[in-house]
Protein backbone atom coordinates (compact mmCIF):
# COMPACT_ATOMS: atom_id res chain seq x y z
CA UNK A 1 0.00 0.00 0.00
CA UNK A 2 3.06 2.61 0.76
CA UNK A 3 4.15 2.07 -3.07
CA UNK A 4 0.38 2.34 -3.95
CA UNK A 5 0.37 5.79 -2.38
CA UNK A 6 3.61 6.64 -4.05
CA UNK A 7 2.36 5.72 -7.57
CA UNK A 8 -0.91 7.74 -7.27
CA UNK A 9 1.02 10.86 -5.88
CA UNK A 10 2.54 11.01 -9.32
CA UNK A 11 -0.34 12.36 -10.45
CA UNK A 12 -0.68 15.43 -7.77
CA UNK A 13 -2.29 18.49 -9.89
CA UNK A 14 -2.77 16.36 -13.05
CA UNK A 15 -5.46 13.85 -11.69
CA UNK A 16 -8.14 16.81 -10.57
CA UNK A 17 -11.20 16.52 -10.38
CA UNK A 18 -10.39 12.75 -9.70
CA UNK A 19 -9.12 10.81 -7.08
CA UNK A 20 -5.16 9.85 -6.97
CA UNK A 21 -5.30 6.38 -7.32
CA UNK A 22 -2.33 3.71 -7.54
CA UNK A 23 -2.11 -0.05 -8.08
CA UNK A 24 0.17 -2.32 -7.39
CA UNK A 25 -0.48 -6.40 -8.39
CA UNK A 26 2.01 -8.43 -5.89
CA UNK A 27 2.69 -11.85 -5.76
CA UNK A 28 4.08 -12.78 -2.22
CA UNK A 29 6.87 -10.57 -2.15
CA UNK A 30 7.30 -9.12 -5.49
CA UNK A 31 5.96 -6.78 -7.57
CA UNK A 32 4.30 -7.95 -10.89
CA UNK A 33 3.19 -4.61 -11.83
CA UNK A 34 1.89 -0.61 -10.77
CA UNK A 35 -0.12 1.68 -12.41
CA UNK A 36 -1.29 4.96 -11.71
CA UNK A 37 -4.38 7.39 -12.41
CA UNK A 38 -2.45 10.07 -14.84
CA UNK A 39 -5.07 12.35 -15.38
CA UNK A 40 -9.44 12.80 -15.97
CA UNK A 41 -10.45 10.94 -18.86
CA UNK A 42 -7.07 9.02 -19.14
CA UNK A 43 -7.31 4.96 -18.05
CA UNK A 44 -7.94 4.23 -14.66
CA UNK A 45 -4.98 2.63 -11.87
CA UNK A 46 -6.25 -0.64 -12.10
CA UNK A 47 -6.23 -0.76 -15.86
CA UNK A 48 -2.93 0.97 -16.43
CA UNK A 49 -1.57 -1.97 -13.97
CA UNK A 50 -2.72 -4.51 -15.72
CA UNK A 51 -1.60 -3.42 -19.21
CA UNK A 52 2.09 -3.68 -17.67
CA UNK A 53 1.10 -6.74 -16.46
CA UNK A 54 -0.30 -7.83 -19.83
CA UNK A 55 -2.48 -10.46 -21.26
CA UNK A 56 -0.92 -13.75 -19.84
CA UNK A 57 -3.17 -14.98 -16.65
CA UNK A 58 -2.93 -13.41 -13.49
CA UNK A 59 -1.93 -15.87 -10.79
CA UNK A 60 -4.30 -17.31 -8.22
CA UNK A 61 -2.63 -16.02 -5.55
CA UNK A 62 -1.82 -12.58 -6.95
CA UNK A 63 -3.55 -9.37 -5.06
CA UNK A 64 -3.66 -6.10 -6.05
CA UNK A 65 -3.10 -3.51 -3.85
CA UNK A 66 -5.41 0.01 -4.62
CA UNK A 67 -5.52 3.20 -2.23
CA UNK A 68 -9.24 3.29 -3.44
CA UNK A 69 -12.17 1.22 -3.88
CA UNK A 70 -12.78 0.72 -7.88
CA UNK A 71 -15.34 2.10 -9.65
CA UNK A 72 -18.86 0.20 -10.47
CA UNK A 73 -20.38 2.43 -12.64
CA UNK A 74 -19.64 3.27 -16.24
CA UNK A 75 -17.73 6.75 -16.13
CA UNK A 76 -15.48 7.72 -19.44
CA UNK A 77 -14.30 4.19 -18.41
CA UNK A 78 -15.76 0.96 -18.04
CA UNK A 79 -16.06 -0.15 -14.25
CA UNK A 80 -12.79 -1.92 -12.93
CA UNK A 81 -14.50 -3.73 -10.74
CA UNK A 82 -15.99 -6.06 -13.58
CA UNK A 83 -12.74 -5.81 -15.39
CA UNK A 84 -10.24 -7.42 -12.33
CA UNK A 85 -13.10 -9.90 -12.52
CA UNK A 86 -12.92 -10.78 -15.84
CA UNK A 87 -9.29 -10.63 -15.87
CA UNK A 88 -9.23 -13.46 -12.68
CA UNK A 89 -7.61 -11.16 -9.91
CA UNK A 90 -8.78 -13.15 -6.24
CA UNK A 91 -7.61 -10.41 -3.97
CA UNK A 92 -7.95 -7.01 -3.45
CA UNK A 93 -6.82 -4.63 -0.83
CA UNK A 94 -7.93 -1.45 -0.85
CA UNK A 95 -7.29 1.50 1.43
CA UNK A 96 -10.77 3.11 2.11
CA UNK A 97 -14.40 3.60 -0.05
CA UNK A 98 -15.06 5.60 -2.43
CA UNK A 99 -17.49 7.99 -1.30
CA UNK A 100 -18.67 9.32 -4.89
CA UNK A 101 -21.93 8.45 -4.80
CA UNK A 102 -21.76 6.58 -8.23
CA UNK A 103 -19.31 3.85 -6.38
CA UNK A 104 -20.10 3.89 -2.24
CA UNK A 105 -19.24 0.62 -1.53
CA UNK A 106 -20.69 -0.80 -5.16
CA UNK A 107 -17.23 -1.69 -6.26
CA UNK A 108 -16.45 -3.53 -2.85
CA UNK A 109 -19.62 -5.27 -3.35
CA UNK A 110 -19.46 -6.29 -7.04
CA UNK A 111 -15.65 -7.96 -6.32
CA UNK A 112 -17.20 -10.31 -3.01
CA UNK A 113 -20.46 -10.86 -4.72
CA UNK A 114 -17.85 -12.93 -7.62
CA UNK A 115 -15.89 -14.38 -5.16
CA UNK A 116 -13.57 -11.72 -4.55
CA UNK A 117 -11.42 -11.54 -1.32
CA UNK A 118 -11.71 -7.62 -0.25
CA UNK A 119 -9.94 -6.19 2.65
CA UNK A 120 -10.60 -2.52 3.53
CA UNK A 121 -9.06 -0.21 5.61
CA UNK A 122 -4.63 -0.45 4.99
CA UNK A 123 -3.12 2.84 5.19
CA UNK A 124 -6.25 4.34 5.48
CA UNK A 125 -5.71 7.78 7.41
CA UNK A 126 -3.01 7.95 5.10
CA UNK A 127 -4.77 7.99 2.54
CA UNK A 128 -7.59 9.82 3.40
CA UNK A 129 -5.25 12.63 4.10
CA UNK A 130 -3.61 12.47 0.54
CA UNK A 131 -7.28 12.56 -1.33
CA UNK A 132 -8.55 14.99 0.89
CA UNK A 133 -9.24 17.62 -1.48
CA UNK A 134 -11.57 14.73 -3.52
CA UNK A 135 -12.87 14.11 0.03
CA UNK A 136 -14.06 16.91 1.27
CA UNK A 137 -15.62 18.07 -2.02
CA UNK A 138 -17.73 14.69 -2.42
CA UNK A 139 -18.37 14.80 1.82
CA UNK A 140 -19.24 18.56 2.12
CA UNK A 141 -19.84 20.11 -1.46
CA UNK A 142 -17.65 22.64 -1.85
CA UNK A 143 -13.64 22.54 -2.72
CA UNK A 144 -10.81 22.22 -0.05
CA UNK A 145 -9.91 25.26 0.80
CA UNK A 146 -6.38 26.60 1.73
CA UNK A 147 -5.77 29.79 3.14
CA UNK A 148 -2.01 31.34 2.74
CA UNK A 149 -0.36 34.49 3.99
CA UNK A 150 2.92 35.56 4.83
CA UNK A 151 3.22 37.88 8.02
CA UNK A 152 6.27 39.95 9.21
CA UNK A 153 7.96 39.15 12.38
CA UNK A 154 5.62 41.35 14.25
CA UNK A 155 2.62 40.26 12.68
CA UNK A 156 1.39 42.70 9.63
CA UNK A 157 0.76 41.46 6.04
CA UNK A 158 2.24 44.94 4.43
CA UNK A 159 3.40 48.27 5.79
CA UNK A 160 0.88 50.29 4.51
CA UNK A 161 0.54 50.94 1.02
CA UNK A 162 2.42 49.34 -1.65
CA UNK A 163 4.60 52.53 -2.97
CA UNK A 164 5.42 53.55 0.56
CA UNK A 165 6.94 50.51 1.28
CA UNK A 166 10.58 50.02 1.68
CA UNK A 167 10.17 45.87 2.54
CA UNK A 168 8.18 44.99 -0.65
CA UNK A 169 8.31 41.35 -0.12
CA UNK A 170 8.04 39.50 3.09
CA UNK A 171 9.60 36.07 2.46
CA UNK A 172 12.90 34.43 1.27
CA UNK A 173 13.55 32.66 -2.38
CA UNK A 174 12.93 29.52 -0.92
CA UNK A 175 9.27 30.38 0.38
CA UNK A 176 8.70 31.91 -2.75
CA UNK A 177 9.05 28.69 -5.05
CA UNK A 178 7.35 26.57 -2.37
CA UNK A 179 4.15 28.46 -3.35
CA UNK A 180 4.51 28.45 -6.88
CA UNK A 181 4.20 24.72 -6.26
CA UNK A 182 1.47 24.77 -3.87
CA UNK A 183 -0.24 26.64 -6.88
CA UNK A 184 0.64 24.16 -9.31
CA UNK A 185 -1.19 21.29 -7.05
CA UNK A 186 -4.61 22.92 -6.72
CA UNK A 187 -7.24 23.56 -9.12
CA UNK A 188 -7.84 27.36 -8.20
CA UNK A 189 -6.43 30.51 -6.94
CA UNK A 190 -8.24 33.26 -5.39
CA UNK A 191 -7.55 36.87 -4.69
CA UNK A 192 -9.95 39.78 -3.30
CA UNK A 193 -9.51 42.86 -5.39
CA UNK A 194 -7.74 44.80 -3.22
CA UNK A 195 -4.80 42.79 -3.65
CA UNK A 196 -5.05 42.92 -7.56
CA UNK A 197 -5.31 46.66 -7.21
CA UNK A 198 -2.05 47.22 -4.55
CA UNK A 199 0.44 44.29 -5.99
CA UNK A 200 -0.88 43.33 -9.39
CA UNK A 201 -0.22 40.08 -9.33
CA UNK A 202 0.27 37.50 -12.19
CA UNK A 203 -1.17 34.31 -10.00
CA UNK A 204 0.42 32.12 -12.32
CA UNK A 205 2.97 28.68 -12.38
CA UNK A 206 6.50 30.25 -13.40
CA UNK A 207 9.36 29.08 -10.36
CA UNK A 208 8.55 25.06 -10.72
CA UNK A 209 7.29 23.19 -13.31
CA UNK A 210 3.34 22.62 -13.29
CA UNK A 211 -0.24 23.41 -14.40
CA UNK A 212 -1.02 27.04 -13.31
CA UNK A 213 -4.82 27.05 -11.51
CA UNK A 214 -7.67 29.19 -12.36
CA UNK A 215 -7.30 32.25 -11.31
CA UNK A 216 -10.21 33.61 -9.78
CA UNK A 217 -11.03 37.50 -8.49
CA UNK A 218 -13.13 38.49 -6.33
CA UNK A 219 -14.30 42.16 -7.02
CA UNK A 220 -17.70 42.83 -6.31
CA UNK A 221 -17.17 46.71 -6.95
CA UNK A 222 -15.59 46.53 -9.98
CA UNK A 223 -11.66 48.44 -8.69
CA UNK A 224 -10.24 46.13 -10.33
CA UNK A 225 -8.57 47.94 -13.43
CA UNK A 226 -8.84 46.02 -17.01
CA UNK A 227 -4.86 45.93 -17.19
CA UNK A 228 -4.44 43.63 -14.28
CA UNK A 229 -1.92 41.12 -14.90
CA UNK A 230 -4.44 38.61 -13.44
CA UNK A 231 -6.60 39.27 -16.52
CA UNK A 232 -3.82 38.82 -19.07
CA UNK A 233 -3.02 35.40 -21.15
CA UNK A 234 -1.39 32.38 -20.01
CA UNK A 235 -4.26 30.87 -18.09
CA UNK A 236 -7.94 31.00 -17.45
CA UNK A 237 -9.34 32.95 -15.22
CA UNK A 238 -13.19 34.09 -13.37
CA UNK A 239 -14.27 37.05 -12.09
CA UNK A 240 -16.81 37.05 -9.35
CA UNK A 241 -18.36 41.04 -10.05
CA UNK A 242 -21.56 42.77 -9.16
CA UNK A 243 -22.11 43.70 -12.46
CA UNK A 244 -20.90 42.60 -16.25
CA UNK A 245 -17.44 44.16 -17.17
CA UNK A 246 -17.39 44.56 -20.93
CA UNK A 247 -14.01 45.82 -20.71
CA UNK A 248 -12.86 42.68 -19.30
CA UNK A 249 -12.43 39.45 -22.04
CA UNK A 250 -12.64 36.54 -18.94
CA UNK A 251 -15.36 34.45 -17.46
CA UNK A 252 -17.57 36.38 -15.17
CA UNK A 253 -20.55 35.48 -12.81
CA UNK A 254 -21.93 38.16 -11.19
CA UNK A 255 -22.51 38.28 -7.47
CA UNK A 256 -26.31 39.56 -6.37
CA UNK A 257 -26.21 42.38 -3.80
CA UNK A 258 -27.97 40.66 -1.17
CA UNK A 259 -26.12 36.80 -2.15
CA UNK A 260 -22.68 35.77 -0.02
CA UNK A 261 -19.91 36.43 -1.62
CA UNK A 262 -17.91 33.01 -0.40
CA UNK A 263 -21.04 31.16 -0.88
CA UNK A 264 -21.36 31.89 -3.83
CA UNK A 265 -18.08 31.61 -4.88
CA UNK A 266 -17.96 27.98 -3.21
CA UNK A 267 -20.92 26.72 -4.98
CA UNK A 268 -19.75 28.19 -8.62
CA UNK A 269 -16.50 26.55 -8.05
CA UNK A 270 -17.66 22.92 -7.03
CA UNK A 271 -20.33 23.28 -9.79
CA UNK A 272 -17.00 23.57 -12.33
CA UNK A 273 -15.63 20.62 -10.25
CA UNK A 274 -12.97 22.29 -8.85
CA UNK A 275 -11.96 20.07 -5.78
CA UNK A 276 -9.40 22.65 -4.07
CA UNK A 277 -9.16 26.30 -3.89
CA UNK A 278 -5.71 28.22 -2.44
CA UNK A 279 -6.70 31.69 -0.84
CA UNK A 280 -3.67 33.71 -1.40
CA UNK A 281 -5.64 36.95 0.49
CA UNK A 282 -6.07 40.25 1.01
CA UNK A 283 -6.71 40.31 4.96
CA UNK A 284 -10.60 41.07 4.39
CA UNK A 285 -10.77 37.72 2.41
CA UNK A 286 -8.90 35.25 4.47
CA UNK A 287 -11.09 36.44 7.62
CA UNK A 288 -14.29 36.04 6.13
CA UNK A 289 -13.35 32.59 5.21
CA UNK A 290 -11.94 32.19 9.35
CA UNK A 291 -15.12 34.02 10.66
CA UNK A 292 -17.53 31.52 8.76
CA UNK A 293 -15.47 28.54 9.64
CA UNK A 294 -15.15 27.71 5.43
CA UNK A 295 -11.49 26.55 5.51
CA UNK A 296 -9.54 23.12 5.64
CA UNK A 297 -5.95 24.18 5.82
CA UNK A 298 -3.70 27.66 6.65
CA UNK A 299 -0.02 27.84 5.50
CA UNK A 300 1.43 30.87 7.02
CA UNK A 301 4.40 32.27 6.83
CA UNK A 302 6.77 34.24 9.19
CA UNK A 303 9.59 36.30 7.34
CA UNK A 304 12.27 38.19 9.30
CA UNK A 305 11.27 42.29 8.54
CA UNK A 306 9.66 44.57 11.31
CA UNK A 307 7.57 46.76 10.04
CA UNK A 308 6.21 48.28 13.44
CA UNK A 309 2.98 49.41 11.12
CA UNK A 310 0.66 48.54 8.76
CA UNK A 311 -2.39 45.72 8.14
CA UNK A 312 -2.68 43.11 11.14
CA UNK A 313 -2.40 39.33 9.71
CA UNK A 314 -5.75 37.26 10.02
CA UNK A 315 -6.59 35.29 13.75
CA UNK A 316 -6.53 31.83 13.15
CA UNK A 317 -8.65 29.89 16.42
CA UNK A 318 -5.81 27.34 16.91
CA UNK A 319 -2.02 26.69 17.32
CA UNK A 320 0.16 25.57 14.30
CA UNK A 321 -0.22 21.80 14.15
CA UNK A 322 3.44 21.67 12.55
CA UNK A 323 6.23 24.35 12.02
CA UNK A 324 9.44 24.15 9.53
CA UNK A 325 12.16 26.31 8.53
CA UNK A 326 11.86 27.31 4.65
CA UNK A 327 15.05 29.49 4.37
CA UNK A 328 15.19 32.54 6.81
CA UNK A 329 11.21 32.00 7.11
CA UNK A 330 9.18 29.99 9.21
CA UNK A 331 5.87 28.20 7.78
CA UNK A 332 3.39 27.05 10.17
CA UNK A 333 0.74 24.91 9.13
CA UNK A 334 -2.64 24.83 10.75
CA UNK A 335 -5.74 22.41 10.29
CA UNK A 336 -9.33 23.47 10.99
CA UNK A 337 -9.83 20.26 12.30
CA UNK A 338 -6.50 19.87 13.79
CA UNK A 339 -5.63 16.52 11.77
CA UNK A 340 -2.87 14.78 13.21
CA UNK A 341 0.25 16.60 12.86
CA UNK A 342 1.98 13.72 10.94
CA UNK A 343 0.17 14.14 8.41
CA UNK A 344 2.50 16.29 6.94
CA UNK A 345 5.38 13.53 7.15
CA UNK A 346 3.57 11.88 4.76
ZN1 LIG B 1 -12.06 2.57 -12.37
Amino acid sequence: MARALQLARNATGTAAPNPMVGAVLVQGDRILAEGWHKQAGGPHAEVECLRAFGDGPVPEDAVMVLNLEPCSHHGRTPPCADMLVERGVKHVVVAHADPFPEVAGKGIARLRGAGVRVDVGVREAEARWMNRRFLTSVNEGRPYVILKWARSADGRLDAGPRTERVVQRITGADSHTLVHRWRSEEQAILVGSRTVINDDPELTVRLVAGRSPLRVVLDRDERTPAGSRVYGGGSPALLFTGRSRADLAVDQVIVPKDADPISTMLNELHHRQVRSVLVEGGAMLLQHFIERDLWDEARVFTGPPHFGKGTPAPDLPHAPLRTENIGEDLLHRFHRTQHPADAWCW
